[in-house]
């Protein structure tokens, strides 16, 4: 059985990529230097087995999401990612799944020049924290709070197939093929949107990652913001399943409310518009206009701008509008 030690020593010590890594994985705590005009963007978010991720989710897609989805608010303050701890307890000391983890996690950390320099090892049911540490120009860290009417409102990719993906595990809808296989990637390997929120400094009045589900997120910024938003649901960026699905179902539920999207929400004066056009060229990512920031209350709306009362759409505990 190896000690804990031997454990750190072979899956969590990387010789350190960064020059700003002054003292990494072995000592009491790690030194890291930031640099003059930067401020320090700081976030932690835990997984525990069976509650954040199912059981059967592969190790290796666990170090990929514990990593990803810290990234994931790092991309919503407009942060780039420099350093992060990993605190992780174990039920036993698992070598294969340990060596699977750790290639999912450090994959993810080296695409992103992130590194790993230091944490915590022990011993119990398995639960995973991550703090992630990122660096923007001073005063320009993207905030929930700022959002005005007027503004549009943006969201990246796709929203619901995490969501789709987990109710075909629990049996609740039948999913085959690419479909399948396309949805389960989006869960279980989320893709943080670093570039997107970098690109946003300066542009974006106000963001968040939708980890929650859409009207979740949104109603998070819309309190922070003091303001209200329309949606326009027929706009909402959709992949071939949950459309199919949504259809079916006549039911929103599935992009509006499931959560592990981990895509950004943010909106953008309409003076800006070609402004946000222009930064989004050379970036990999979709971004959709899916409506308006508003004064106060939120709206559904479906084509031809009839409104759409929440509880038709089985959400009646949105009904009492952004939380
Ligand atoms: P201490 O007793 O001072 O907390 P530890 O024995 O817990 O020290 O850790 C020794 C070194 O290994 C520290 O630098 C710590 O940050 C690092 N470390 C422990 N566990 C991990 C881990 N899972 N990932 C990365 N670094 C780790
Ligand atoms: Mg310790």
């Amino acid at each position: 059985m190896p000690s804990e030690f031997e454990l750190i020593a072979r899956y969590f010590t990387h010789a350190p990529s960064r020059a700003d890594v002054r003292l990494g994985v072995g000592d009491d705590a790690a030194v890291l230097g930031v640099p003059p005009g930067q401020e320090l963007v700081v976030t932690t978010d835990t997984l525990v087995a069976g509650v954040h991720f199912p059981e059967r989710t592969p190790p290796e897609a666990v170090g990929h999401k514990v990593l990803a989805v810290n990234l994931s608010d790092l991309a919503a303050m407009g942060a780039d990612p420099a350093w992060v701890t990993l605190a992780i307890t174990l039920p036993s000391a698992d070598e294969h799944w340990l060596a699977d983890f750790s290639r999912g996690f450090a994959a993810l950390a080296r695409l992103h020049g992130v590194d790993l320099v230091g944490g915590d090892t022990t011993r119990g049911p398995l639960s995973i924290t991550v703090q992630a540490m990122g660096l923007v120009p001073a005063g320009q860290a993207l905030r929930r709070s700022g959002a005005g009417p007027g503004d549009l409102l943006y969201v990246s990719g796709t929203l619901g197939d995490a969501g789709l993906a987990l109710a075909a595990l629990n049996g609740e809808v039948l999913l085959g093929g690419a479909d399948a296989e396309d949805c389960l990637r989006r869960l279980d390997r989320p893709t943080p949107r670093m570039a997107l929120g970098r690109a946003l400094r300066g542009l974006a009045s106000a963001a968040i990652d939708v980890s929650d589900g859409l009207l979740a997120d949104l109603g998070h910024m819309l309190q922070a913001s003091g303001a209200g938003a329309l949606i326009e649901l027929e706009r909402l960026p959709l992949s071939a399943p949950v459309r199919r699905r949504v259809r079916e179902a006549r039911d929103w539920t599935l992009p509006l409310a499931s959560g592990d999207d981990y895509e950004l929400l943010f909106s953008v004066p309409a003076s800006r518009r070609d402004a946000l056009t222009e930064v989004l060229r050379g970036l990999d990512v979709e971004v959709t206009c899916i409506g308006r920031i508003e004064a106060a209350g939120l709206r559904l709306v479906e084509a031809g701008g009839r409104d759409v009362a929440p509880a038709r759409l089985g959400y009646d505990h949105f009904a009492g509008g952004p939380r």
